[in-house]
């Protein structure tokens, strides 16, 4: 798989995207994330990416020209599944946007900044626009950083066992288990009994009890879904 994502400010996806289980994906060559700086096109000696909006409203837009020219560079090299746009008012990410996209084989992301995008780029070019939740960030880049850690870590060879998604939460519609790790005691405080037991059968079915228990606690609206 291949994202690319396009930015003004790549030094804000440096760091999320080269440690760690997105780090090491990279490194196995399970996908390949490239960062573009959209002032590649910038406009004149500044190379200027926005402007002040029509309407007077506070705030800089960015430009449709220069996104235009870096997606169709882009689009030259290849086919791509979808030109995805960070919004606050796209649909919320969840753990089936994160499924459905970790299948797909080229994605581009471009992250807004300041005020937002001029109109007609989410009008023409964008394919999807994906919110990480209701509230406003000042910028697409740590929402696509999100973004692109939920896609791969879903892509078989990122996860290793130990990590799996399979029992991570939403991955079965459901909040994971609790775990525990050694010591089986800590200040009187004690893991479940039955944990230490070494069956895997009453283990599985303790796991499966508390992650419907913690789920009817915590996130009832899964249920009923
Ligand atoms: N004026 C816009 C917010 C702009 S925030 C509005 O009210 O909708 C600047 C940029 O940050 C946006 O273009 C978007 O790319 C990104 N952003 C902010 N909050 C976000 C969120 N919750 N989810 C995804 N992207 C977000």
């Amino acid at each position: 798989m291949r994202i690319d994502i396009i930015t003004v400010v790549p030094e804000l996806l440096e760091s999320p995207l080269s440690h760690s289980i997105v780090g090491r994906a990279i490194k196995k060559g399970i996908v390949e994330i490239e960062v573009h700086n959209l002032r590649k096109y910038g406009k004149g000696p500044r190379l200027q990416v926005d402007d002040y909006s029509y309407g007077g409203d506070a705030g800089m837009v960015l430009m449709v020209e220069p996104v235009f020219k870096m997606i169709e560079e882009l689009k030259s090299q290849r086919d791509y599944d979808e030109v995805i746009y960070m919004s606050p008012d796209g649909e919320v990410l969840n753990q089936g946007i994160a499924n459905e996209l970790s299948l797909k084989g080229n994605i581009i992301i471009l992250c807004g900044h300041y005020k937002g995008i001029d109109n007609r780029i989410r009008e023409h070019l964008i394919t999807r626009e994906i919110s990480v939740g209701d509230y406003v960030l000042s910028g697409g880049e740590i929402p696509a950083a999100i973004l692109a850690d939920a896609i791969v870590r879903l892509i078989p060879g990122a996860l290793t066992d130990e990590t799996s998604a399979l029992s991570d939460c939403f991955q079965d519609g459901l909040l994971a288990s609790e775990i525990y790790t050694r010591p089986a005691e800590f200040n009187g405080w004690k893991v479940p009994e039955v944990l230490l037991s070494g069956n895997p059968k009453l283990i599985r079915e303790w796991q499966d009890e508390n992650a419907i228990q913690r789920t009817r606690e915590r996130r009832p609206d899964l249920l009923d879904e």
